[in-house]
């Protein structure tokens, strides 16, 4: 077995250990690149040795992730971020440490999964109406697994020419008020928090600094989000800048929130951050993975 620690020889401890930990990242179960395995192994090669895999809806990849972890001797938290709606707006929701199995978990991810497949087709028919014609099937050439997301739409739409990047289709296309957008009624927060919460999980409020809200409806979420056991927000995150994770501290802070960190790793081609480069929590966090026995 293979292990890349490294060692603070600076600490008060003689050789204490120093994770890398990276509790949010995707494989082609959902809409990452990598394989569960290609991920694991790749998160290995950057130094990772605690690692979430994080799917959207969808726990398919977390055997395959196992054992490769094992191969590798990283750690795997059994992950998934689920899509929510909360007063009308799609919010993130990770379940760390959740049990696959639990079949109320499993039956709502099910049901998510079929949602998507119906908001596809109706993406494809506003695609239509632009004169995009075949989205839903070019799509599906980039959705490999159960999932079929915006960012495979995406992809279909950047490799015929429509936009230059994904990261430009997000502009153009697929979001409010743009051509491709449906508005999709997801799982209920209480609901969602409640299979994390029954299967043994911690639910993580994911990248709150996405969200392209004002402080008010922030705090209104912070607290919705506490009511309904909630346990957990992503502080540091490959979606905030610096100045959010000094943001997000506070909000923790305040929430008496537990903190994690991740990279929301999609692959190479995306724009997100890598696996392995993030910063530390900042000191006043008090970090979501003690909960795990981690240091
Ligand atoms: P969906 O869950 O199908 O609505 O798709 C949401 C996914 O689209 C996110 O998880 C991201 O992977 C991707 N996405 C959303 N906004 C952007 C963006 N601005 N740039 C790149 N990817 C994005
Ligand atoms: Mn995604
Ligand atoms: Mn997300
Ligand atoms: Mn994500």
């Amino acid at each position: 077995m293979k292990r890349a620690f490294c060692y603070d020889w600076h600490s008060s401890h003689k050789f204490q250990l120093m994770q890398k930990i990276d509790l949010h990242s995707h494989s082609t179960i959902s809409d990452g690149s990598y394989t569960p395995s290609e991920l694991v192994s790749y998160a290995a090669g950057q130094g990772v040795t605690v690692m979430a895999l994080t799917d959207h809806d969808d726990t398919g990849g977390l055997e395959e992730a196992r054992q490769a972890a094992e191969v590798h001797g990283i750690r795997l938290i059994n992950g998934v971020e689920i899509s929510v709606s909360w007063k009308g707006r799609t919010i993130h929701i990770v379940g760390l440490n959740v049990d696959p199995a639990y079949p109320p978990m499993a039956a709502g991810l099910e049901a998510i999964r079929a949602g998507r497949l119906i908001r596809a087709e109706a993406m494809s028919v506003e695609l239509e109406k632009v004169g995009i014609p075949g989205s839903l099937d070019g799509a599906r050439q980039y959705a490999k697994e159960r999932i079929i997301s915006r960012t495979h739409f995406a992809r279909f739409l950047v490799a015929n020419g429509h936009a230059k990047d994904v990261k430009a289709v997000f502009k153009h296309f697929l979001v409010k008020g743009k051509p491709g957008y449906v508005s999709h009624n997801w799982a209920g927060m209480n609901e969602a928090i409640g299979w994390i919460r029954e299967s043994g999980g911690i639910a993580v409020l994911a990248h709150p600094g996405r969200y392209d809200i004002g402080k008010t409806t922030l705090h209104a979420l912070f607290a919705d989000f506490k009511a309904a056991g909630g346990e957990a927000v992503e502080v540091v995150s490959g979606s905030h800048t610096p100045d959010q994770y000094k943001q997000f501290a506070e909000f923790a802070r305040q929430y008496d929130l537990l903190a994690s960190s991740g990279s929301d790793y999609h692959g190479p081609t995306h724009n997100y951050f890598d696996m392995g480069r993030l910063p530390p929590l900042p000191e006043v966090c008090k970090p979501v993975w003690e909960r795990f026995g981690i240091e």
